[in-house]
């Protein structure tokens, strides 16, 4: 269940389909199926770069995390041929301040991406993530 993007008005511009299923009833389906599948074996895929702030993501990651939801947070990719081609990726910096502190909050909650069974945590390949949390766990 990818949240993609965080922010009410940004989900509506950028996402407006998506939107209409509001961040309230994800948190409901990410508990239910936390319930089912276990602390740390529920992920979301996030994508930064396309509008949201760093607070904005590491607020809503807070959250997920106390909910027992890993935050797979992405930097955006632009793809030719796609609405968003023009849209810039983010800057190394701005992943840098996001991921940091999420990797220590995703360390020290005991959610890390070694130990989850399946998805877009486990593969890793979009997101430098799982590498900030080899570097706090060496
Ligand atoms: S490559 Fe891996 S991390 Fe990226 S979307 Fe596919 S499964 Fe998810």
């Amino acid at each position: 269940m990818h949240l993609e993007v965080v922010t009410p008005e940004l989900r509506e511009r950028i996402m407006p389909g998506k939107a209409q299923v509001p961040i309230s009833k994800y948190t409901a389906s990410f508990k239910a199926a936390v319930e089912v599948f276990g602390r740390g074996q529920v992920s979301t895929y996030i994508l930064a770069g396309l509008g949201d702030t760093r607070e904005a993501i590491l607020d809503i990651c807070e959250k997920l995390v106390a909910i027992g939801v890993y935050p797979f947070v992405v930097p955006f990719v632009p793809i030719s041929g796609t609405p968003l081609e023009s849209h810039p990726a983010p800057k190394p910096d701005f992943m840098h301040s996001i991921l940091g502190p999420l990797s220590k909050l995703l360390v020290d909650s005991g959610l890390k991406a070694v130990d989850i069974k399946a998805g877009c945590g486990k593969c890793g390949a979009c997101s430098a993530l799982s590498s900030y949390e080899r570097m706090l766990t060496k």
